[in-house]
């Protein structure tokens, strides 16, 4: 079912686990992880970015492709389709488009133009059943060329954000995009504690979940993180087992070749990545 992520990140707050968001490139990536959700009887939150919505031709197409799979593969845990990073303009869009739940990144703005952009978009959404992720200090990496500096968030701007209403927010706490330098500091755990001691009961989510340590992340859920976006990860993976195959000649046998044989590696490689995810956040069973 395609629902809104709202409640479903209510139950995962209050359930003390995490749902995660995997973004989705094309129609691989899309059934592998809906399949994976489905086995695992999890929850689960389809990211797209801007960049990922323009490569599969449009916001219309992955409504598309995304119901016509729910209903075709028979997936009964909830599903949500989110805008992943979204600009003011591309997140009324999806709105239109059908998605079932947005994130508008108004962190690079000054703190007075975020809320009153982040109102208007809440008001569209609101209408449809929409859910809503806001983002307060810019998470650090490259996503789909928008580089963050990693900023920590503000305690009081995180509380402003969440009182217009939100359903989820994003915070910065040292957290990037992308592979994870050798220096990085870690997680800015006292940080995360003050901001989700003055936005409770609201759902904090954290992007950047590749390469984050496992106990990093538990400690994380344990403080109020209830969504976890997972991006880079499923693609190093599809990479690695594409590399593993073409490397190894299995595309010079027979009908090697084809792409339903081509792809498969990688599609049952992301699979494995999404259900070791799953199984990290607590998600597995709370569909
Ligand atoms: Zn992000």
């Amino acid at each position: 079912m395609l629902v809104s992520a709202k409640e479903m990140l209510q139950k995962a707050k209050a359930g003390k686990y995490a749902v995660g968001q995997f973004n989705i490139n094309n129609l691989e990536w899309t059934k592998a992880i809906l399949q994976t959700a489905q086995e695992c009887n999890s929850p689960v939150i389809l990211g797209v970015s801007e960049g990922a919505g323009k490569y599969m031709t449009g916001y219309k197409t992955v409504v598309g492709m995304v119901k016509g799979m729910i209903e075709e593969m028979n997936i009964t845990v909830p599903v949500a389709l989110h805008l992943d990073h979204g600009s003011y303009e591309h997140a009324k869009k999806v709105i239109e488009a059908g998605f079932s739940s947005v994130m508008f990144d108004g962190s690079h703005y000054a703190i007075d133009e975020n809320i009153e952009k982040t109102k208007e978009i809440i008001a569209l959404a609101n209408e449809k059943g929409i859910s809503v992720e806001a983002e307060v200090g810019s998470i650090g990496g490259e996503e789909d060329g928008v580089v963050g500096a990693g900023e920590v968030a503000d305690v009081a701007e995180c509380k402003m954000i969440a009182d217009l209403g939100v359903d989820m927010l994003a915070a910065g706490i040292g957290n990037i995009h992308g592979k994870y330098p050798e220096n990085w500091a870690g997680l800015n755990f006292d940080v995360l504690a003050e901001i989700s001691k003055a936005t409770d009961p609201m759902p904090l989510v954290l992007h950047g979940g590749t390469g984050i340590p496992e106990d990093m992340i538990k400690k994380a859920i344990s403080l109020g993180v209830s969504k976890i976006n997972v991006n880079t990860e499923c693609q190093l993976s599809f990479a690695a087992a594409t590399r593993k195959y073409v490397e190894a000649g299995k595309d010079l046998e027979g009908k090697g070749f084809d792409p339903r044989k081509l792809l498969a590696p990688g599609a049952e490689a992301i699979k494995a990545t999404v259900k070791e995810k799953m199984e990290l956040f607590g998600s597995v069973n709370k569909a």
